[in-house]
């Protein structure tokens, strides 16, 4: 028997981001994104895993199969869809707490690197990991986003750099999205950082991407995206394009994590690829920003690493937003730079270093998330059809959200209308 419905009533505000007029199916951009479609005392009714109706609890109990259904009260929630994490490396090792102490003591990347750490010191504990253990820290992990209100995240493949090691990470993670309760979409970055192996070779390595690597992990299914970390000590530009070029042949879009360390050309590639997305952007300059207002590729915004950096350069969120681009916002959850889980503490991050009003990080973080991950027909928005993905915030206004930093104050959060965590103990089903 299927289960009964569920009537969430009395939310406080029920944060729906449905549109208030009718618009094509794209992102939000400028003023869109402020548009919130606050319903106050509104209700949820879900059936079988997606949203049956929305609106306000009065209407909403009227329904048919409100009768039958099971009653939530939502009295003293803020209730939005969960957090759609675009951008995440979820499978690692063992975290980097030790470069944590040294760069705090003043070291550079470089300085860090030769000492043996930085992205490679990962890569070297993950070939060596069995995938049982990797398994075990990404479901605990998982909890930890679930927790946090998100519940659908992307996860990248990009500390085995051989064929056998990325294609452990990316199993990894498949199995991760069959458990549950989180959907996982995966990404194939075999272009994060050169091999230890192709020390000054890097052109061989791309060759390896292009002609074995790619096609093997598009051909068994593995990844829905291809990322390159196109920077300075990475890829270039022109290595991008051909790693990106070979993976869309094989049916793997496109997606850059570019101008975080320098200002290379990436932004203007991704326009130029019509990437899904173009991450991170600290470095941008206005001529990579008008591209990017005019492109279809989404500009996601990664506020983590730099406060775990302790850098003072955050991406131009309002230059971006005023110009018209599609702003999205992820944790970039890693061990070396952002090791968070936190949407909450993100959109913290975005209002007070980037000056995002809190509805905009609401958007970038839930509606215009579901767009660069091409799933924005499913979550993202509390609307009729959708997947049922909801979390709850024991606040009064949404804006406390991010004003509330560094204190979790998520208390149930739901993925196809199931509670995945529960602090309340109401959803005792
Ligand atoms: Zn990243």
């Amino acid at each position: 028997m299927p289960p009964r419905p569920l009537l969430i009533t009395h939310c406080r505000q029920l944060v729906t981001l449905a549109g208030s007029r009718p618009e094509g199916s794209g992102p939000r951009r400028g003023r869109q994104l402020r548009e919130l479609g606050i319903i106050r005392d509104g209700a949820v009714l879900i059936s079988e895993g997606r949203i049956e109706t929305v609106g306000p609890t009065r209407r909403v109990e009227r329904h048919p199969l409100a009768r039958q259904a099971e009653k939530i009260s939502a009295r003293e929630f803020v209730v939005l869809p969960g957090f759609v994490d675009s951008h995440t490396h979820l499978v690692f090792p063992s975290s980097r707490a030790d470069e944590y102490e040294q760069r705090i003591a003043g070291a550079t990347y470089e300085q860090i690197a030769r000492r043996g750490g930085g992205i490679l010191s990962t890569v070297k504990k993950l070939r060596r990991a069995p995938s049982q253990e990797l398994l075990r820290q990404g479901r605990n992990w998982l909890a930890e986003f679930a927790a946090h209100g998100t519940t659908t995240l992307e996860a990248k493949s990009g500390y085995g750099l051989d064929l056998k090691s990325e294609i452990k990470i990316l199993e990894v993670l498949h199995r991760l999205n069959r458990e549950g309760p989180l959907e996982i979409v995966p990404t194939f970055l075999g272009a994060h950082v050169v091999p230890r192996e192709y020390k000054k070779r890097s052109q061989a390595y791309v060759e390896l991407l292009v002609r074995r690597m790619i096609p093997t992990i598009a051909s068994r299914g593995l990844a829905e995206f291809c990322d390159v970390f196109c920077d300075h000590g990475a890829f270039t530009p022109a290595q991008a394009r051909l790693i990106l070029t070979a993976a869309r042949v094989c049916g793997l879009e496109p997606r850059l994590h570019a101008e975080q360390l320098a200002r290379t050309g990436g932004a203007h590639l991704a326009a130029q690829l019509h990437a899904v997305s173009v991450d991170h952007l600290e470095r941008v300059k206005r001529d990579d920003i008008r591209r990017l207002a005019r492109s279809s590729t989404i500009c996601t915004l990664l506020p983590g690493p730099v406060f775990h950096l302790g850098k003072a350069a955050y991406a131009p969120a309002r230059a971006l937003i005023d110009a018209g681009a599609a702003v999205a916002l992820a944790t970039d959850f890693n061990p070396g730079t952002s090791p968070t889980v936190s949407m909450p503490m993100i959109l913290s991050l975005a209002c007070t270093q980037m000056r995002m009003t809190p509805a905009e990080a609401i958007t970038a973080a839930t509606f215009n998330g579901a767009h660069a991950l091409r799933r924005a027909d499913r979550v993202g928005s509390l609307e009729p059809g959708k997947q049922a993905d909801l979390c709850a915030f024991e606040l009064c206004d949404y804006r406390e959200i991010p004003y509330y930093f560094g204190v979790n104050l998520c208390r149930w959060t739901l993925k196809r209308g199931q509670a995945i965590y529960d602090a309340t103990g109401r959803f005792q089903r």
